[in-house]
């Protein structure tokens, strides 16, 4: 049986390579995704195999979490989807940290017992990891769903605080790793439970506005690590096989985050995002704003050759993908060149808004990088922003002062016309002001992103 489960486990872990793989291509995505569940279907079930197995523990669990599972992704709203990916992450970071505690546990209740070192290491750091990773993940929920200010909290001394919280864990953990037993060790890991979690809260509520994608692209890999170290702690293979391709596929992510918004990680980490002023620096714009109806935008879309849609958040709250779709398909019978331009951090998760393009079945030969539309940006007729405002901030190329300064946008100010479809002249996530509003070449489009565009499409097919 044992080797049934051994060779099970390394088909599901080559199952989660070619899985991962595939989710790098828009067109492979889909069936990357339906890969990887297939692989984890076939670990779960080979590792129910293993004898010994309190079933009615495993099925009061399988009943409790497919149930809020189910709840969740009935009712969970797709606008909610970045907090709730934050929030699962954060329940995987719990899970490592309670399988370590239980393992130790189980090795104190144990008379006379001995733990190796690799399981002695491997519990110290499902805890470390599982608990930053918990609240850690708590905080950036709590302010994706705008349950607390999103803007970054620093307090004087907070770097030293945190170096001291480090240099405790290191002294426990060293104790503890050395001498496994009762007594002080046992107080120093409850010390280190302690200290995890005040950690995973304080290495988050300094980062905020435009640097959440990259805590959350981090806080996912930290699950993966989590995940990893608890495989350790119960030597599961394939728990350390899985753990080890999310942590490093997060890491990669979080890379491409930074790269995205040309800041280093320690810069993220440390500089507390626009937390110096509550505009995020910048100057204050005053020039004037020209609005444009539907109708009006329409004759200029009508006449239009090329045609370039910049989705954002916005997009995803108005949920316009559908109707974007049916307007760019009328363009192009119109005889116009139409794209997608799709920004790194766009809206609020990693890949946000090619998943909603992706929902409305968008030609993913349609859809463009940041790199790659650039260069050509000044022969664009018209840029069509939906509901994007940081990515498209032009303050970040121009304006020294502003926060988001020298981050890359997709530069639709460049373009020979400029629309750009919001309710307010408020401000995005970041929380600065957008100079791109009050260019010559930008009308605004105010109302509905949904509204707004279904009237276009509403103009073109009555025309
Ligand atoms: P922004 O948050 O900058 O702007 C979204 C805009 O959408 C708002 O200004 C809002 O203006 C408008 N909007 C909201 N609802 C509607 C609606 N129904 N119809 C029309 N417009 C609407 O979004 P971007 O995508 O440009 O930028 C993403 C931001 O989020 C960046 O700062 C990024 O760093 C951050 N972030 C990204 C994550 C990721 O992984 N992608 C994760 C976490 C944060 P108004 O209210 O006037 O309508």
């Amino acid at each position: 049986m044992n080797i049934l489960i051994d060779l099970s486990y390394i088909v599901a872990s080559i199952l989660f390579i070619f899985g991962l793989k595939m989710l790098g291509k828009p067109t492979t995505a889909v069936r990357g995704n339906q890969i990887s569940a297939i692989g984890m279907l076939v670990a779960i079930v080979a590792t129910l195999l293993y004898s010994g197995m309190d079933y009615r523990w495993i099925i009061v669990g399988l009943v409790i979490g497919s149930g809020i599972g189910a709840v969740a992704a009935i009712r969970v709203p797709m606008t909610s989807m970045p907090e709730f990916v934050a929030l699962f992450n954060g329940t995987g970071g719990l899970a490592s940290l309670l399988v370590g505690w239980s393992e130790y546990n189980k090795f104190l209740s144990t008379p006379d017992g001995t733990l190796e070192v690799v399981p002695v290491v491997a519990i110290f750091l499902a805890v470390l990891i599982g608990g930053v990773t918990f609240t850690g993940s708590m905080i950036a929920y709590a302010k994706l769903a705008e349950r607390i200010d999103g803007k970054p909290t620093l307090f004087t001394g907070q770097q030293a605080v945190n170096a001291l919280i480090v240099a405790a864990l290191v002294i426990s953990g060293v104790f503890y790793i050395m001498n496994p037993g009762a007594g002080l060790s046992q107080i120093l890991f409850y010390i280190t439970v302690v200290l995890s979690l005040v950690l995973g809260v304080l290495v988050t509520i300094p980062i905020g506005g435009a640097d959440m994608p990259v805590v959350i692209s981090l806080l996912n890999s930290y699950s993966g690590l989590a995940g990893c170290a608890a495989g350790f702690v119960i030597s599961n293979t394939v728990l350390i096989v899985a753990g080890s391709l999310v942590g490093a596929s997060g890491i990669i992510l979080t890379s491409i985050m930074c790269k995205a918004m040309n800041r280093s990680l320690a810069h993220v980490l440390f500089s507390g995002f626009g937390a110096a002023s509550s505009t995020g620096g910048g100057s204050t714009e005053t020039g004037e704003v020209k609005p444009i109806s539907a109708e009006d935008a329409y004759y200029v879309l009508e006449a239009a050759s090329s045609v370039v849609f910049v989705p954002g958040y916005g997009m995803a709250v108005a949920q316009a993908q559908h109707a974007v779709r049916e307007l760019g398909d009328l363009l192009e019978a119109n005889g116009a060149e139409v794209k997608y331009a799709v920004h790194p951090v766009a809206g609020r998760m990693p890949g946000h808004m090619n998943v909603l393009l992706a929902e409305a079945n968008v030609p993913y030969e349609q859809l463009v990088e940041m790199d790659d539309i650039n260069p050509i940006i000044s022969s664009v007729d018209v840029c069509v922003v939906i509901g994007a405002n940081d990515v498209v901030n032009p303050g970040a190329r121009e304006d020294e002062s502003s926060a988001i300064y020298g981050m890359p946008i997709i530069n639709v100010d460049l373009a020979r016309t400029c629309f750009v479809l919001k309710r307010s002249m408020r401000a995005g996530f970041a929380g600065i002001e957008n100079p791109l509003f009050f260019k010559e070449n930008t009308r605004m489009l105010f109302g509905d992103a949904k509204e707004s565009i279904t009237t276009l499409v509403e103009q073109f097919k009555s025309s």
